[in-house]
């Protein structure tokens, strides 16, 4: 099972984009003007960037060379032909609609499909997908299996509850449920992947029940590679061949493609129900665009139409999430602790555990992910109290989130080894001066997505861990 050295990087790099680190005083005066909050730091003045995943792409020199083949007529365009033909075999679904990006596709299903009051059940909703679900009056239920929390290395981590699905399937039936959503990889769970037996007991269930299965696949092709290394009986076939499987039990997807899409921005929905595609369409058109670029350029949906293809290589992905374990194992030599295994797409960190000396409510994420940029001039992002935490707006009283994590995406094809070995580095230097390392207090906010905009001030090492 286990490889003396990770594989190296499946393609030669052909035109680069300089970086360049600021000093450290530098460093410190930017963090300062952007009140502690990352999100306020200029792109230029970050040496390395994993803030997220998403649109973040390196393209290949196919996909630039398709570019060029964009057919920017407004209606029935060359280009989303090629891009119809690609979606339309990877998901075997007779309707495609493309949109400008994920929550584009959310927005316009769920206005769609979704009634007031009725339930959405997913393995767990992505952040935009639940802001959708409550935007249309929906109520976002998350039913991931029990052990996505646990700290045990266990396999397929990302899977939906059966058991609790099917209770809540009897309970509410059709009328209350238009759909059941099956997200994957699973996101919010650190990108932990879903089994195919889990995709095909979810499918049987909700067909029991006539109730639309729908895929939020924004990391199919990550999730495919999971089932083909861990799965029993999946290691002779393709990717392709496990893609088209998954494929097979869902009536609909929606895709965010600035992930797996390989490209920096784009997203589908594809379905066999006419009658749907009809509404959907007019919507569309309202909000988007004309079915044939749906918010896009003809030169994006050709880019997506090589990108989709183009991820379904064994080999990008072999190294792909190599690359995250890899990563995950240097920041855990490094004397970090990291949630295990490591998923699709990202090294997820333990801030509480690694800074016991900051409460929860002086966001112990946050100081990590400051304490990132200080160091080494790298983004991350901080995902615990500061993002999921709050004010209860009924009784007032401050509520912090259940773990202090932070987050370090990779972007796909974009930063080689030693760019992570440096970041490594940055964090020895990080664990030896660990107990300078102060919280924060939040000096003003906005009511909802706060972490965004928020500004922050650095607490005193007399108000370090006070209440
Ligand atoms: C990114 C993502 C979305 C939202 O997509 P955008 O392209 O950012 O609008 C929805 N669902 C999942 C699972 C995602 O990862």
């Amino acid at each position: 099972m286990s490889r003396k050295r990770q594989p190296a990087e499946p393609y030669r790099i052909k035109s680069v984009e300089p970086i360049k680190l600021l000093n450290k005083v530098q460093r410190e005066q930017r963090l300062k003007e952007a009140n502690y909050n990352v999100f306020k730091i200029d792109a230029p003045d970050i040496y390395i960037d994993l803030l997220t995943d998403s649109g973040t792409t390196a393209m290949s020199n196919r996909q630039w060379a398709a570019l060029m083949l964009g057919d920017e007529s407004y209606a029935g365009a060359t280009s989303f032909r090629r891009f119809e033909r690609v979606v339309r075999e990877l998901t075997q679904k007779k309707f495609v609609i493309p949109c400008h990006q994920g929550r584009a596709a959310e927005n316009l299903l769920f206005s769609t499909m979704l009634k007031p009051g009725q339930f959405v059940p997913n393995n767990t909703h992505f952040d935009t997908t639940r802001a959708n679900t409550l935007h249309k009056g929906g109520i976002a239920v998350d039913l991931p299996c029990p052990v996505s929390t646990s700290d045990e290395i266990l396999n397929f981590k990302g899977n939906m509850d059966i058991a609790q699905l099917e209770e809540f399937l009897i309970k509410h039936g059709p009328e209350k449920i238009p759909l059941v959503i099956m997200t994957i990889t699973n996101n919010s769970v650190g990108g932990q992947p879903v089994s195919m037996r889990n995709i095909r007991e979810t499918s049987e269930l909700c067909k029991s029940h006539g109730i639309p299965f729908f895929f939020d696949c924004a990391r199919f092709a990550e999730n495919a590679f999971f089932i083909k290394r861990d799965e029993p009986g999946y290691s002779d076939k393709t990717i392709e061949e496990i893609a088209h499987e998954m494929f097979s039990y869902c009536d609909g997807t929606m895709m965010s493609a600035k992930k797996d899409g390989l490209a920096n921005i784009g997203g589908f929905i594809s379905i066999n129900d006419g009658d749907l595609y009809r509404r959907l369409t007019e919507l569309l058109i309202v909000v988007e665009g004309f079915p044939t670029y749906g918010g896009l350029a003809g030169r994006d949906l050709d880019v997506l139409a090589v990108g989709l293809q183009e991820v379904l290589d064994f080999d990008y992905l072999d190294f792909r999430i190599d690359q995250v374990k890899y990563f995950g194992e240097k920041i855990k030599a490094a004397g970090i602790p990291i949630v295990e295994p490591t998923g699709g797409h990202a090294v997820f960190v333990d801030a509480g555990a690694f800074l016991p000396h900051i409460p929860a409510h002086q966001f112990p994420g946050q100081a990590l992910a400051c304490a990132f940029y200080l160091e080494g001039g790298v983004r991350v992002v901080e995902m615990g109290s500061l993002m999921f935490g709050g004010v209860d707006p009924n009784t007032g009283k401050k509520f912090t989130a259940s773990r202090e994590l932070v987050r370090m995406a990779l972007p796909r094809r974009v930063y080689t080894n030693s760019h992570l070995d440096y970041i490594a580095e940055a964090a020895e230097n990080i664990v030896a001066n660990k107990d300078q390392l102060a919280g924060f207090k939040i000096v003003s906010q906005a009511a909802l997505l706060r972490h965004f905009t928020c500004d922050l001030q650095m607490l005193s090492r007399e108000e370090v861990g006070v209440e």
